[in-house]
C-alpha cells in the first residue's frame, strides 16, 4: 500500500514512511491511496477476537511490515487492556456503549497509542535511527503518548499542554511519569497554541530532520489505522446481538480524527448507516456538517476539555475525499481557510452518511444525569456529549453505537456536578497518579523557545 499526501507534494511512500514522517512534508496529511473493500471477509471476521481482527485489518494498510513484526506490536499493545475484550460493547437503555477506556490512561487514545509506541520501537529498532516525539495534547492525547512511549529505547516524548486547561487527573497522568524520556512542557496559552507550535516546528523541515522529530497526534496514520479496528469489533457484536443489518455509530468530535476512523470503516464495507458526529460548544465541525460553512471561533472552555477544539486537523483527510481526492482543490481551500477562518467548500456539503449536532454544557449534565437515573452507570462528560446527540439521531432500523471515549474517573467534578454527589467516578489508576511528584516546565506561547528547549535535551 502506497500512501500519499492530501496536498500531493510527496511521492507515494510506504507504510512505514508514512508512520514516522507523521505529518506529510508538504503540509499535508498522508492517506492511503485507496481503502480495501473488505466486503467479502465480514463474515469471517466477525468471530475474530480483537487482536487476530486488529492484525487482518492491519495488515492490509502495513503490507512493508513482516506479519511477524506486525503481529508482535498488536499482542504487545493490547496485552496491557484491563478486559480481554479490549473494546467491550454494553446495552445501555436505548443506545450501546463501546467502552474504549480499558487502557493504561482510561481514554480511548490508549488504543492507538499503546499500538504506536510499539510500533515505532520495532521500526526503530530496524532502522537503527532514534525519534523525538513532539506532540500537543489538550489532555488525553499527552497521556496516552507518554505511556504509549515511556522507557522506551531510542524514544524521547515532548508533550504540550495549555497551562491550567487540563483536568487534574489528566495533568497528573501526564506529570508524574518518572522515566527519563519523557519530557513535559505547559505553554502559556490555549490547545490550538500548543497544536500551532508543534505544526511551525514540523515545517522547519531543516530542524525537523536533525532533531529527528516524529508525530503521535491524531494526523499520524497509524493512529487512525488502529482506531478502524474497534468500528469493525463492535459492529459485529451488536450488528449479532440484534439482529440488524447496519448500525449507526455517534463519536464525540475534537480532532475528527476518531469520527475519521469511522468513515475509514464505512469506505472498507463496513455495514455503517450514519456516522453522528458530536461535539461541545466548540462546534466547528457540527455547524458545518449542518450548514456546510466551516467557519472558526473563538476556543470556549468546556466540560469535555479533549473537544475544546476549533480547526480539526485530520478534517482535511475527508475533505480531500470530498474534493474528489483533488490535492489542487484540498490545497486551494486551505489557503482560502488559512487567513479568513472560513471556507463553503463547494460540492462538499451535504454528505448524507453524516448526522451532527452539539452538546450544550447543559446537554452534557442532563445526559449523565440521565443515564445514572435510568441505567446506573456513570458516563465522563466526553462520551456524555456523544449520548446527548446521539439520542437526537436515533433509528428504528440501525442500532446507534456510541463511543465512549474516557472512563468517569479522568473527570470526577463534571460528574459531581451532575449528579450531586461524590465518590461515584473513580478508578485505582487515578488514585495511585494524584498523589505522585510532579515534573513540568512552565514555557512562553512561543515556538522559538519550545524548539530551543526541545534543541537543549536533544
Ligand atoms: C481526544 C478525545 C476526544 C476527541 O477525539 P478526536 O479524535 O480528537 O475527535 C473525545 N473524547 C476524549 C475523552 C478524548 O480524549
Amino acid at each position: 500500500m502506497n500512501y500519499l499526501s492530501t496536498r500531493g507534494g510527496i511521492a507515494p511512500i510506504s507504510f512505514r514512511e508514512a508512520v514516522m514522517m507523521g505529518l506529510a512534508r508538504d503540509g499535508g496529511l498522508l492517506l492511503p491511496e485507496r481503502y480495501p473493500d473488505v466486503r467479502d471477509r465480514l463474515d469471517a471476521w466477525s468471530r475474530l477476537p480483537y487482536a487476530d481482527l486488529a492484525f487482518e485489518i492491519m495488515r492490509l494498510y502495513a503490507d512493508d511490515l513482516p506479519p511477524e513484526t506486525l503481529r508482535a506490536v498488536i499482542d504487545k499493545s493490547y496485552a496491557v487492556f484491563d478486559t480481554p475484550e479490549v473494546t467491550p460493547v454494553r446495552a445501555l437503555g436505548r443506545v450501546h456503549l463501546l467502552e474504549l477506556f480499558h487502557g493504561p490512561t482510561l481514554a480511548f487514545k490508549d488504543v492507538a497509542l499503546q499500538f504506536l509506541g510499539n510500533l515505532f520501537e520495532a521500526l526503530l529498532r530496524d532502522s537503527g535511527e532514534e525519534l523525538n516525539v513532539v506532540v500537543a495534547t489538550s489532555g488525553d492525547t499527552g497521556s496516552a503518548a507518554i505511556h504509549g512511549i515511556r522507557g522506551r529505547e531510542r524514544q524521547r516524548i515532548f508533550v504540550l499542554h495549555p497551562h491550567g486547561r487540563v483536568s487534574p487527573v489528566q495533568e497528573a497522568q501526564m506529570t508524574t511519569v518518572p522515566d527519563a524520556n519523557v519530557f513535559n512542557f505547559a505553554v502559556e496559552g490555549t490547545f490550538d497554541d500548543c497544536q500551532n507550535i508543534v505544526k511551525t516546528l514540523f515545517r522547519d523541515l531543516p530542524f525537523k530532520d536533525a532533531h529527528h522529530l516524529g508525530a503521535v497526534n491524531s494526523i499520524n496514520w497509524a493512529r487512525v489505522l488502529a482506531q478502524v479496528v474497534y468500528y469493525f469489533h463492535a459492529a459485529f457484536r451488536v450488528l449479532r446481538e440484534t439482529g440488524r443489518e447496519r448500525v449507526r455509530f455517534a463519536v464525540p468530535t475534537g480532532n475528527f480524527g476518531d469520527i475519521f476512523a469511522g468513515y475509514v470503516a464505512w469506505r472498507m464495507g463496513l455495514p455503517i448507516d450514519r456516522l453522528v458526529l458530536a461535539t461541545n460548544e466548540n462546534d466547528i465541525l457540527s455547524r458545518f456538517f449542518q450548514t456546510g460553512v466551516y467557519e472558526r471561533g473563538a476556543v470556549a472552555r468546556t466540560l469535555s476539555p479533549s473537544m475544546d477544539i476549533q480547526v480539526a486537523s485530520n478534517f482535511e483527510r475527508y475533505l480531500y475525499h470530498r474534493a474528489g481526492d483533488d490535492p489542487a482543490t484540498v490545497r486551494a481551500w486551505m489557503e482560502e481557510f488559512a487567513p479568513t477562518g472560513r471556507l463553503v467548500p463547494a460540492g462538499a456539503f451535504p454528505d448524507p452518511l453524516f448526522l451532527a449536532g452539539a452538546g450544550t454544557t447543559e446537554d452534557t449534565l442532563a445526559a449523565i444525569r440521565d443515564t445514572y437515573a435510568t441505567t446506573g452507570v456513570v458516563l465522563d462528560p466526553h462520551t456524555a456529549v456523544g449520548v446527548s446527540v446521539a439520542l437526537r439521531h436515533l433509528s428504528d432500523e440501525a442500532p446507534t453505537i456510541c463511543l465512549a471515549t474516557a472512563h468517569p474517573a479522568k473527570f470526577p467534578d463534571a460528574v459531581r456536578r451532575a449528579i450531586g454527589r461524590d465518590g461515584l467516578a473513580t478508578h485505582p489508576t487515578v488514585d495511585r497518579v494524584l498523589n505522585l511528584p510532579r515534573r513540568c516546565s512552565v514555557m512562553p506561547n512561543d515556538a522559538k523557545a519550545v524548539a530551543k528547549a526541545i534543541a537543549e535535551v536533544v
